[in-house]
């Protein structure tokens, strides 16, 4: 590797044994400090203006190796939790925020998803309601059975049983988009049974809280407004939702010349990377797990790593990947 660059992801980070939902996947506060402690110990924490340079450069300027820490979505854990530890260890990092969970007070699909299953003991529990939904839509939309969605879908990985491999994967992007919100509506209300504005108050960060961590040298760039999947739209639709997340910086006073695009889901096509050229966009990070390398990668496509990726110890061995990092 000619510039090896650590990008790791974070998206939940919070005191989860206190929290209103235990049940929520995400990273407890202690061990994101424990892995800052690690990372400080074994990485050079770059700040994000840096990495934007480094970028435009090929990884000139880069020093050795190089990290930098990304948090998705716009959780108010980043705002409470992750700035002030951040900010104290005089540390930098970049956030991506939809414009609709901020500016609009509207859930993410991924989130209700989260809390629908944060809400049951059990996700078998869900299925006979999941399952009434998709009968009542399936002549309208020419929906397969209910037993051809599970066998298909419902196959168990290391993380989560069948049931719950099952509904994330027919809710997030199996389903065409009208019976999908419809049916995540039904098991939201039914489940979780908090205000959806409600919820989106308490779940992410305020526009006036993204201004605080500007001020305080923290980096916001875009993560598209709608949080769509951006290769599933015309180019239309993909240009506007970029104008309108760039609008957004805008207003927060974050920069629109030389920023960078965190697609949502990772994904991303040839029509979207021309109108991020288009519009002076310096970086773009997918989910595609590796260590970026700004000497040969394409700067628009940049894989990360996951916090899960990394030990959450500070006294830990450096793992694999810092050893491909170091050589
Ligand atoms: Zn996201």
């Amino acid at each position: 590797m000619q510039s090896p660059l650590s990008i790791v992801m974070y998206h939940y980070v919070r005191d989860l044994e206190h929290s209103r939902y235990p049940g929520i996947k995400g990273l407890p506060l202690d061990l994101f400090v424990e892995q800052l402690d690690y990372i400080q110990r074994h990485y050079v924490v770059t700040r994000p203006e840096d990495v934007i340079a480094a970028a435009k450069s090929n990884g000139e300027s880069l020093p050795r190796n190089a990290i930098v820490l990304t948090f998705d979505d716009g959780y108010r854990d980043h705002y409470d939790n992750v700035f002030p530890v951040l900010f104290e260890r005089g540390l930098s990092a970049m956030f991506f925020p939809p414009v609709k969970v901020v500016a609009n007070h509207q859930l993410l699909d991924v989130n209700k998803i989260h809390f629908i299953l944060a809400s049951v003991e059990d996700p078998a529990r869900l299925l006979p309601d999941l399952f009434e939904t998709l009968d009542e839509h399936r002549a309208q939309y020419g929906l397969e059975s209910n037993e051809a969605y599970y066998q298909r879908l419902g196959v168990a990985n290391r993380f989560d049983p069948r049931e719950v491999i099952f509904i994330k994967r027919l809710l997030q992007h199996e389903l065409p988009e009208r019976p999908r919100d419809a049916i995540t509506q039904h098991l939201f209300e039914k489940f979780v049974g908090v205000a959806e504005a409600t919820l989106a108050q308490e779940l992410y960060v305020s526009e006036e809280q993204l201004k605080v961590m500007i001020g305080c040298g923290m980096y916001v760039g875009s993560h598209g407004a709608d949080h769509l999947w951006l290769d599933k739209v015309d180019p239309e639709q993909q240009a506007r939702d970029v104008d309108d997340s760039l609008a957004f910086l805008a207003r927060l006073g974050a920069p629109v010349d030389d920023w960078v695009m965190c697609y949502p889901y990772g994904v991303y096509d040839d029509t979207l990377l021309d109108i991020l050229r288009a519009r002076k966009c310096a970086m773009g990070l997918t989910t595609e797990v590796a260590i970026a390398d700004l000497g040969t990668h394409d700067p628009l496509l940049l894989p990360r790593l996951d916090t899960n990726d990394l030990p959450k110890s500070r006294t830990a061995e450096p793992n694999e990947w810092f050893q491909k990092v170091a050589s």
